[in-house]
């Protein structure tokens, strides 16, 4: 089976990784570089703490399985000379800010472990056991172990590299223009400016440039843009042990409004830079920094841990997450046209969720039993249905 795998960020890689190692022939097209999107433009969360239950945590728990596995098969297929990817599961300190937050947050926490997280209620003495920089003034926290941490970059890197090794092909600066079909009316290939490429299967995976990549194939697909920023400190030891965020941050992630939210998510890399992120905000691919943005950002993190007041700030930067209207990833075959496939709308849990997805539409391809149901992620679900539109001839 040959494959043509559209986007090289993190979810084409983990993609054309999982098919190759499969025995498909894969080429990925990318129209910029590999890893010059979205994936290079976050962070490198890998949480279950901010996922309620349902079919998010479903492919987040699996994922979470499988990142320990790829990590230690990444590091022996490309031995010692490769970068680290930097895996750490170190762990995620939940916290409310306010007397009003602390109920919700620990409720919160009571519905993610019935659906087998773990997540262990903090008084305050606890959490500052846990995080000692962390102000005093929280009022309640939740320790979530399973959280953990990866460099979404180099991360992209290593999966590129494997999937090459399996002799999967990269084609960096050749964007997908067109789609070709045959007269019965399917994908059979994609036209580049270059050249025409065949293949039985074409998948999408252009993160929050989908809908373009789809539409140019022929096909409506409700993925949008949704700006976030994030400010990075110089280096300094290491004071911040966990990913520490403010509660507020699970309601900024579930919510639909198009309008400016921020809400504090901090953490310390291998490095020693503190990142601080985040904010999101629908304003298309707008991609100027906007400094009321990075107060805001800046301020709330203080909130958390005072003493970042004397740290400076090195840089700040930005990306679009791959939004989509119900906030569930796109994961399977388009039952509009034989032959296209999605991995996409993974809005701000993509490097999460990467492994999983590779290993999700591998199954599926290949006619394997997937590890978990993949009903949920597929295109045709009914929550899309609004939004799917005809196939353009
Ligand atoms: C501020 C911020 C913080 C984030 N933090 C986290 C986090 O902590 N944890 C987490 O899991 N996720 C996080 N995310 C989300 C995560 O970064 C994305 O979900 C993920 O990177 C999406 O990966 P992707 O491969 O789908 O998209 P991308 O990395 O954008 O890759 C898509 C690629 O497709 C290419 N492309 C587009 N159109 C075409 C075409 N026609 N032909 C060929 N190539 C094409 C693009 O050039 C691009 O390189 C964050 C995002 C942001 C913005």
């Amino acid at each position: 089976m040959n494959v043509i795998v559209i986007g090289g960020g993190i979810i084409g890689a983990a993609t054309a990784r999982s098919l190759a190692r499969r025995g498909l022939s894969v080429v990925v097209l990318e129209r910029g570089r590999n890893v010059g999107g979205t994936s290079s433009g976050g962070e490198g969360n890998l949480l279950l703490s901010d996922k309620g239950p349902g079919d998010e945590l479903r492919l987040t728990q699996y994922s979470s399985t499988l990142w320990p596995i790829v990590d230690a098969e990444l590091r022996d297929e490309l031995g010692p000379g490769f970068p680290s990817v930097e895996f750490e599961r170190k762990g995620g300190v939940v916290v409310s800010t306010t007397a009003a937050g602390a109920q919700p947050l620990l409720d919160f926490a009571a519905t993610q472990r019935a659906a087998g997280v773990v997540a262990h209620p903090l008084d305050v003495a606890a959490a500052l056991e846990l995080e000692p920089h962390l102000n005093p003034a929280i009022t309640a926290g939740v320790h979530y172990p399973e959280d953990a941490q990866v460099q979404p970059v180099i991360m992209t890197e290593a999966l590129i590299a494997s999937a090459k090794r399996s002799g999967a092909w990269f084609f960096e600066n050749e964007p997908a223009l067109s789609g070709i079909r045959n007269p019965a009316g399917d994908l059979v290939g994609v036209r580049t400016p270059t050249r025409a490429l065949y293949a039985d299967a074409v998948v999408i995976a252009a993160g929050p440039w989908s809908g373009s990549a789809a539409e140019a194939l022929g096909v409506p697909l409700p993925v949008k843009p949704r700006r976030g920023m994030v400010l990075v400190t110089s280096r300094m030891p290491h004071r911040i042990f966990h990913k520490v965020y403010d509660g507020d941050y699970v309601s900024a992630v579930g919510s639909s409004d198009a309008a400016l939210q921020t809400s504090s998510v901090i953490e310390t890399t291998a490095a020693g830079t503190v990142l601080i992120g985040s904010s999101r905000q629908q304003i298309g691919f707008d991609s100027r920094l906007t400094v009321a943005v990075l107060r805001e950002l800046a301020q709330k993190a203080l909130r958390l841990f005072p003493f970042l007041s004397e740290m400076s700030v090195m840089r700040s930067y930005g990306g679009f997450r791959p939004f989509m209207p119900d906030h569930l990833p796109v994961i399977g075959a388009d039952p509009r046209l034989s032959g296209l496939w999605h991995a996409t709308g993974h809005e701000g849990a993509g490097i999460g969720l990467s492994v999983a997805t590779g290993a999700l539409l591998a199954d599926l391809m290949t006619g394997a039993t997937p590890a978990i149901d993949a009903a949920a992620f597929s295109p045709a679900r009914p929550s899309l249905a609004p939004y799917l539109g005809a196939v353009a001839a």
